[in-house]
């Protein structure tokens, strides 16, 4: 269990359970041997990270990719770090680009992140956008129609819905998430985005998180919101 949760190598967790740094809530010690329960368990007087599936919510800050292996900086900088070796692995939920910030999710629960992604799952995702030139006035109409083919591709985009903020800035809502979408869609438009922000994945808001940080979303949460 702990060395799936990334505390460290199984000789590692081993010799930390040996030297008595693995307690129950109630003070006793726990042996190597021992059955245990995840909540019941502290390692050095700090609860256990959580369980396998899990989802997290971080604010993405701009300039962060969602590899595990760019030399450059990734989202995983922003999480404990001991998060990087967990067994099964936490997985962005899609991507954001590196010039993109706002909502992402990590989760380490397969069927949560299919059904996330999934288009069939119509789980809106929220995008605001700056723009280079100003809004022709047309492209809203032609982002619900649900025949926009974007350069490279076969297959039309599923309809989007794009509310206009004022002549620079727009909203766009999508189910899906293809390669650059949204900044291809404004490409196909003739226009060029210059910044762009997720605010909402289904009813999950970064709410109060500021660029960089994150919180885990408990299941109940995960169940009314995605
Ligand atoms: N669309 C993009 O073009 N980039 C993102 O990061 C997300 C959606």
């Amino acid at each position: 269990l702990l060395a799936n949760l990334g505390y460290g190598s199984r000789k590692d967790v081993t010799r930390l359970i040996r030297n008595g740094w693995l307690t129950r809530r109630d003070g006793s010690t726990v042996g190597v041997d021992d059955e245990v329960a995840h909540g019941d368990l502290l390692l050095d007087d700090e609860p256990l990270d959580p369980p396998q599936g899990t989802l997290i919510l971080l604010h993405k800050p701009v300039g962060y990719t969602c590899s595990t292996k760019d030399p450059g900086r990734v989202v995983y900088d922003l999480l404990p770090e001991r998060f990087r070796y967990r067994n099964p692995v936490l997985s962005t939920v899609g991507r954001l680009d590196r010039d993109t910030s706002g909502l992402l999710l990590l989760t380490d629960d397969g069927q949560l992140l299919h059904r996330i992604i999934s288009p069939k799952a119509e789980l809106p995702k929220v995008y605001e956008v700056e723009l280079a030139e100003d809004l022709k006035g047309d492209e809203a109409a032609l982002f619900a129609a649900g025949t926009l083919v974007l350069e490279n591709e076969n297959t039309p985009l599923a309809p989007a819905v794009m509310e206009t903020v004022d002549a620079r800035h727009a909203r766009l809502t999508l189910i899906e998430g293809r390669y650059h979408q949204v900044r291809r869609m404004f490409a196909a438009t003739g226009n060029r985005v210059l910044s762009l922000h997720r605010s909402r994945t289904g009813m999950l808001t970064l709410d109060g998180l500021a660029p960089g940080e994150w919180r885990i979303v408990p299941n109940e949460e995960a169940e009314e919101k995605l």
